[in-house]
């Protein structure tokens, strides 16, 4: 009998030990936070920007200030350079939070899947936004996308521009990313015959690259610097979703864990508690 105790006795060590095993996995599993957990933060922006008429408003006003300038400018008289309006595409003329909400709730974050979403060309446009362009090129002036989409998705992209009604969605009006996603080459571009009436974005690099890569204190002094022109040279359309306001949180290292995220936004929270 105590042979066989003696013999089997490691069977019970060895089940504590698995089962021991599987509580450390599935406790340390719990306890990590991945992307699918930061995802929850995006729930609320997103829902803003898909469900508040509040959004829909904002989106009118930004097209309605623009038309304002534009015609102010036009009738001024005859410009020595043709008149441009330079747009940003995503989230200025068209609407992704399709994709944005997709990444609810799934364990995984842009780039992923923004390749499948651009050329599936189902982005609706901004309210007001088709309207607004058309009606630049109307009055004789022309329009520019400047977007940092990368130009592999640019059949898409002219896809989804065109079947929505927007003008001029050809080769020379669409300034799409290629080596750099600092836009003021591409609108230096545009200057060379072009004068620049409005520029239109829901990044403030989308109007000059003194914006570029500051950190959020940088960021809000640059927009003090700058207050004359929003609404008047630079109208700014609304994006709670994503941004490099999202990367100046972080220090532009967009590389740190979910969790890390969580904990920089979170830190820079400015909080008031009545304890
Ligand atoms: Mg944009």
């Amino acid at each position: 009998m105590s042979r066989r105790i003696c013999r089997y006795g490691f069977l019970p060590a060895l089940a504590g030990l698995f089962l021991f095993g599987v509580f450390f996995a599935s406790t340390s599993q719990a306890q990590d936070y991945t992307l699918k957990d930061l995802n929850e933060q995006l729930v609320m922006g997103t829902l803003w920007y898909q469900k508040s008429a509040e959004m829909r408003a904002i989106s009118y006003q930004a097209f309605n200030i623009a038309k304002l300038v534009f015609d102010m400018d036009v009738a001024k008289g005859p410009s020595e350079k043709k008149r441009a309006v330079v747009v940003d595409i995503d989230e200025t003329v068209l609407n992704n939070s399709p994709y944005e909400a997709g990444l609810i709730d799934r364990d995984t974050g842009y780039p992923k899947g923004w390749a499948q979403w651009c050329n599936a060309a189902r982005a609706e446009a901004l309210p007001g936004a088709v309207e607004f362009l058309n009606y630049v090129v109307e009055k004789g002036a022309d329009v520019f996308y400047v977007s940092n989409r990368k130009v592999k998705f640019k059949q898409g992209t002219m896809k989804n521009l065109k079947s929505l009604g927007f003008p001029q969605v050809e080769d020379a009006h669409l300034l799409l990313r290629e080596k750099t996603s600092d836009k003021e080459f591409r609108r230096q571009l545009v200057r060379k015959d072009h004068r620049i009436v409005l520029l239109m974005g829901d990044n403030l690099n989308d109007f000059d690259s003194i914006f570029r890569k500051k950190g959020i204190k940088d960021r809000l002094a640059a927009a003090d610097q700058f207050k004359d022109k929003f609404g008047t040279m630079f109208i700014v359309l609304p994006n709670p979703m994503y941004g490099e306001w999202e990367g100046a949180v972080y220090n532009f290292n967009w590389r740190l864990s979910p969790e890390e995220k969580s904990e920089a936004r979170k830190a820079n929270l400015n909080t008031w508690t009545s304890d």
